[in-house]
C-alpha cells in the first residue's frame, strides 16, 4: 500500500478516512495528466477510447491510483458503452457510492474506498443476477493478469 508522511489529510469531499491520502502534488506526480483528471477531479475518458474496454484477460483489476484490488474479470462483461463493465466489484468494501447531481442528472458515483479517487458511476441497467453495470474509466484501472 502505498502511504505518505508529509502529506496533510484531506477529507473535504467526505467523511471517509483513507488508507491511502497524497497530497495534490503528489498525485500529479504520480499520476498521467489523463489519470490525473479522471481519478482526482471525477473526469471522465472518452468512450471506446480506454484500454480495458475491449480486454479479455483473466485477472483482477486494480485502482490506478492506490493499487487496491477492485474488480475481478469474472464480473466483466461487453455492455456496448465504450467503458470497462462490471457486474460487481471485488468484494464490496472496495468501493464507494456517492449520489452525483452533476451534469443535471443523478447518478451514483463508485469511488476507490481507500483512496478517495474516482473511478465511474454503477448503473441499474446490468446483466442479472446482479443487475448493475459498474461503468469504469479504463485509465482508473490496472489489470493484474492471472498466472497461468
Ligand atoms: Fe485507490
Amino acid at each position: 500500500m502505498l502511504r505518505s508522511r508529509t502529506s496533510k489529510t484531506s477529507t473535504t469531499e467526505n467523511e471517509t478516512p483513507r488508507e491511502v491520502v497524497l497530497s495534490e502534488d503528489e498525485w500529479r506526480r504520480r499520476l498521467t495528466r489523463e489519470q490525473y483528471r479522471v481519478l482526482r477531479k471525477a473526469g471522465t475518458e472518452r468512450a471506446f477510447t480506454g484500454e480495458y474496454v475491449d480486454c479479455h484477460l483473466d485477472g483482477t483489476y486494480h485502482c490506478a491510483a492506490c493499487g487496491a484490488e477492485l474488480f475481478s474479470s469474472d464480473a466483466k462483461f461487453d455492455s456496448g458503452s465504450g467503458w470497462p463493465s462490471f457486474t460487481e466489484p471485488a468484494v464490496a468494501s472496495a468501493v464507494e457510492l456517492h449520489r452525483d447531481r452533476s451534469l443535471g442528472t443523478e447518478r451514483t458515483e463508485v469511488l476507490c474506498r481507500a483512496c478517495g479517487s474516482h473511478l465511474g458511476h454503477v448503473f441499474d441497467d446490468g446483466p442479472l443476477p446482479t443487475g448493475q453495470r459498474y461503468c469504469i474509466n479504463s485509465c482508473s484501472l490496472s489489470i493484474e493478469a492471472a498466472q497461468r
